[in-house]
Order: C-alpha cells, then sequence, then structure tokens
C-alpha cells in the first residue's frame, strides 16, 4: 500500500486560468526568426575574424610568463615538461630549479629573518619546504 495521505498539490485552485495572448505568440516567431538571421550573419563574421590575434599577450598557463600567442603554445609544451610544481607553494619552477628552490627555504638565515621581522607566512612557509632549525 502506498501512502498517499500526504498531497502536494494542496492549495492549487483558482489560479488556473492562464489567458493565451495570440499577440505575443506572433511575437515569438517573429523574434525567433530575426535570431536565426543573426545566427547567419555572426557566422559570416567568423569567417572573417582569424581565431586569436598572435600579437596578443598571454600568460602561459604553468609559468605565468606573459608571452605573444603565436609562441605559447611552443613555450608551453616546453615549460610543462621542463617545470614543476612546487608541492608546498605551488610555485611552479624549472626542475632545475628545484634544489634551489628548496635550499632557500631550508636556508636557516633566511628564516631567521622572517621570524626577525614577523613574516608569519613566510617562516610557515619555510617550515613547510622542510626547514629544521633545531
Ligand atoms: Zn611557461
Ligand atoms: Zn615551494
Amino acid at each position: 500500500m502506498m501512502n498517499t495521505s500526504m498531497s502536494s498539490s494542496r492549495g492549487f485552485g483558482g489560479l488556473g486560468s492562464t489567458k493565451p495572448s495570440s499577440h505575443k505568440v506572433r511575437d515569438i516567431e517573429q523574434e525567433l526568426r530575426e535570431a536565426e538571421k543573426d545566427d547567419e550573419l555572426s557566422s559570416d563574421d567568423e569567417q572573417k575574424a582569424p581565431a586569436g590575434d598572435p600579437n596578443e599577450i598571454k600568460p602561459c598557463p604553468n609559468c605565468h610568463d606573459k608571452m605573444p600567442a603565436s609562441e605559447i603554445a611552443a613555450h608551453t609544451v616546453q615549460c610543462y615538461r621542463n617545470s614543476t610544481k612546487c608541492k608546498v607553494c605551488s610555485k611552479v619552477i624549472l626542475k632545475d630549479k628545484k634544489k634551489e628552490h628548496l635550499m632557500h627555504w631550508r636556508n636557516l638565515e633566511l628564516l631567521k629573518q622572517a621570524i626577525i621581522n614577523d613574516q608569519c607566512e613566510q617562516v610557515s612557509l619555510h617550515f613547510d619546504h622542510g626547514a629544521d632549525c633545531n
């Protein structure tokens, strides 16, 4: 047996009359026809305009270096191949520089400086990167 005592359509009475307006329907039909015309026009525009300006300056999605759009594809491939993202600070660094990056954050002098200067974020980055000040 299904429990049908909960009626979801309670109070749905008296407001049932929607007046169809023939005028409005005609408006919509006209709008649709005009929209179709617009589509045709815009596809013509796309043929004329090249996809992307080769001189446009764009940031590399990996290292965020800015360069012309014409160079970005080649750069990005190289960039992903040669660089790595630091798991700790999510900074993109060249694979060659990874050691340098860690050395920087494990440098106790820099850590001391950060502590002295009250740079909380810097200090925690030092520890996150494996600085050991014992
Ligand atoms: Zn890059
Ligand atoms: Zn890092």
